[in-house]
């Protein structure tokens, strides 16, 4: 049995997590498949040719592919590192390294961040197990799948069909071979699975499905799978990798999302207290604000409020409506009245009209009667003046 390469760095261990097995089965007197978990790097490779050169050839595959495969999700940089793999496998063969016929599948996966790039060659598989759905992504290079597709034989059938081992493309035997390319965006939380024809020979879609819906964590369902398959008769080398898209980069991207949404909402609800307070502040100045006006009788009025219209409203509301004759006011007061003398309270008003009484009843109760206490000035200077200008005349 050779597990193959594997490691894992810290870097990538941040985005994705992951579990892998490989079992030799119950049938087979060796494990051919070989793997690689080397995040974001992902391979299985089974390898066939017997007599110890299966394994040679799936180990040579998987080793060459985790020193070539790019550091990201680069499906035409991933589909290279399978072609030197590929003449690495032939170049075994002619130098004595395993057997000559020995070959491998290979299916080579990078999982970087929601981005899932595949190069695929044989018919090991990988799947995608999205919101309990599972599809798979890659096309089977071998003998049944062509007859599915062509209509001969049905999906189940395949998996007892006679010729189910025969490979239509491998590594190591052509070295024009060229390995299918996939890549497609998954979601945070989708778990990609890549696996020998030991798993998928041994479980419909629908079983793996069920299992892997069953075992959330990565490890425990690449653990149930291969107990899967064996319960179900091992009858082959079954390798199992399940990676988890742990999205830190569409995270971050949602967590900025929210960040500028609660931004926004708080902006929106500042706003609005604002205007607001505005509105209250502003209908409670004119309110508490007061005015003195001139009745149509010519009576001195108290509003509480401002005279006019503000906004196309009226803030206005009649108070008091006094018995004191603008016209025995001053000159000056009565002509403020007459525009609307506005003051800054109810009471300021009031007080106003209570001084107004008083200069009335002062000047009533005063010996020069009729002349009010402004005036007075003039009318002094009215009754002085003339003789000063008659003297110079
Ligand atoms: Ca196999």
């Amino acid at each position: 049995m050779t597990p193959g390469f594997s490691q894992s760095t810290e870097a990538a261990e941040v985005l994705t997590s992951f579990g892998s097995r490989t079992d030799i089965g119950l049938a087979r007197e060796q494990n051919e498949d070989s793997l690689v978990v080397a995040a974001p790097l992902f391979v299985v490779a089974d390898g066939m040719g017997g007599h110890e050169a299966g394994e040679v050839a799936s180990e040579i595959a998987v080793n060459t592919i985790a020193a070539y495969a790019p550091t990201t999700a680069d499906a035409e940089a991933l589909g290279r590192a399978v072609e030197v793999a590929n003449r690495e496998v032939i170049d075994a063969t002619l130098s004595g390294r395993g057997r000559e016929g020995m070959g491998t599948t290979c299916t080579a996966a990078i999982l970087e961040n929601n981005r899932l790039v595949i190069a695929q060659v044989g018919d090991s598989r990988a799947y995608v197990l999205h919101d309990g759905k599972l599809s798979q992504i890659t096309r089977d290079h071998s003998l049944v799948a062509d007859m599915v597709e062509s209509g001969q034989i049905t999906r189940e059938q395949a998996r007892y069909h006679p010729n189910r081992s025969v490979i239509t493309r491998a590594l190591g035997s052509d070295v024009n071979m060229q390995p299918d390319l996939y890549e497609i965006t998954i979601e945070e939380g989708d778990r990609v699975l890549l696996c020998s024809d030991g798993l998928t020979s041994m479980l419909p879609d629908e079983e793996i499905r069920d299992v892997m819906v069953a075992n959330p964590d990565p490890q425990a369902c690449a653990d149930g799978l291969v107990e899967a398959a064996l319960s179900a008769g091992g009858l082959d080398n079954v390798t199992v990798i399940v990676a988890k898209a742990n999205d830190a980069r569409p995270k971050q991207q949602r967590r900025m999302a929210r960040r500028t949404k609660i931004t926004v909402a708080c902006i929106l609800i500042a706003v609005v207290a604002c205007i607001g307070l505005a509105i209250w502040g502003g209908t409670r100045y004119l309110y508490n604000s007061a005015y003195l006006a001139e009745s149509d009788q010519g009576y001195v009025q108290v509003y509480r409020g401002v005279p006019g219209e503000v906004l196309g409203f009226s803030y206005s509301l009649l108070v008091e409506s006094t018995d004191i004759p603008v016209d025995e006011l001053s000159s000056s007061a009565a002509d403020n009245i007459r525009n609307n003398l506005r003051v800054g309270s109810l009471d300021e008003a009031l007080d106003l009209v209570k001084s107004y009484r008083e200069q009335i009843k002062e000047r009533k109760e005063a010996p020069t009667a009729g002349t009010s206490t402004a005036d007075t000035q003039t009318n002094t200077t009215s009754a002085d003046e003339p003789a000063a200008e008659g003297g110079s005349q």
